[in-house]
């Protein structure tokens, strides 16, 4: 197994001004993010709106530029990069937004959209660009005839298999998808999921997938990283944090969804209160205040990242300290 993305320490960090004096604050929406993707993987993000996950994926392709870190791509290090080296590369990791509807330019018809990645980046001339344009449309499952269509008159799915053809254009290796299908109906979803599963297949993709839509994790990824507050909590293969899920934050995520767990009846496990701004973090574990397993050095100190087994690491005190294994805040019925 080859790694293609290794993220290291990456940081976002920005300020904002609040209140009547208009006081500069420092949001941590990046902090200190590490996990790497392997080859052929569908690695996901999962948290809450606002937890840094987007964040983090528009700083790996430098869409916005990352405060600190390194992000290395098939070896290179991005960061290093000057802009028309980092634009080159793009070709080979792209992205899928959330909102088709946003994303596509409303002026432009789909040929153009299709065409405009084609002109920037590859030498074809204007007839091989049409092919590929055309058999790129075939493959997610659209044709020729809406080459001069405008995105407004195309339906939710088709517009986002509109906007996975932009990504696919330029043959990527690489496909950071941010929430691809939560604009979209449920009853489209899953063909757009399929959509994205057989083109992984057929192009050996790579994706990172961003989503804080628990069953879609369930049914898609390989692995799975759980932010919290800009901060990754626990990695785990997707079965393994499903069946095991360690980090308390992360029971918590899981009991709040119907999973498919015949023997076991999970009951919801509510947190108190709501995640705190990521302008002003609670010190040590940031999600000592809500935590039910909260103990005095949670208070004051950063967990380090412990393996719990092979390929399964959580970052918090009740592991990195050996402690016994917390028994699942879950009863069984
Ligand atoms: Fe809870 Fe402490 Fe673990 Fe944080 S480190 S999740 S507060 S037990
Ligand atoms: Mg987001």
């Amino acid at each position: 197994n080859q790694v293609l993305l290794s993220v290291k320490n990456l940081k976002k960090y920005y300020e904002i001004s609040q209140g009547m004096f208009k006081e500069k604050i420092v949001v941590r929406a990046v902090d200190d993010v590490n996990f790497t993707v392997m080859k052929g993987e569908t690695f996901a993000l999962v948290g809450e709106s606002g937890c840094g996950k987007s964040t983090t994926g528009r700083a790996i392709l430098r869409l916005t530029e990352p405060t600190d870190g390194e992000v290395k791509f098939n070896g290179t290090n991005l960061g290093l990069l000057p802009y028309e080296k980092m634009r080159s590369l793009r070709k080979h990791m792209q992205m899928v937004f959330q909102d088709p509807y946003a994303s596509l330019n409303p002026k432009k018809s789909i040929r153009q959209i299709l065409m405009e990645p084609l002109k920037v980046h590859s030498k074809f001339d204007k007839k091989e660009s049409l092919q590929k344009v055309i058999s790129i449309l075939q493959i997610v499952g659209l044709s020729e005839y809406h080459l001069d269509r405008y995105p407004h008159e195309f339906s939710g799915g088709q517009r986002q298999r509109i906007g996975i053809a932009r990504a696919m254009i330029l043959q990527p290796d690489f496909i950071i998808a941010d929430e691809p299908v939560s604009a979209l109906d449920v009853s489209v979803q899953s063909q757009v999921i399929n959509l994205m599963l057989e083109l992984q297949k057929e192009f050996g993709l790579t994706y990172l997938f961003i989503s804080h839509d628990l069953s879609v994790i369930q049914h898609m990824t390989d692995r799975v990283a759980v932010m919290y507050l800009g901060k990754i909590v626990e990695i785990a293969k997707t079965e393994d944090l499903f069946n095991n899920p360690k980090h308390p934050y992360t029971q918590a995520l899981l009991s709040a969804v119907p999973i498919t767990h015949p023997k076991e009846k999970k009951q919801r496990i509510i947190l108190k209160g709501d995640v705190p701004s990521p302008a002003n973090p609670p010190s040590g574990c940031t999600f000592h205040p809500r935590c039910p397993f909260a103990m005095e050095i949670c208070k004051t100190e950063l967990p380090d990242q412990a393996e719990f087994e092979e390929g399964h690491t959580v970052n918090c005190h009740l592991y990195s300290q050996n402690k016994e294994e917390i028994t699942y805040a879950i009863s069984h019925s």
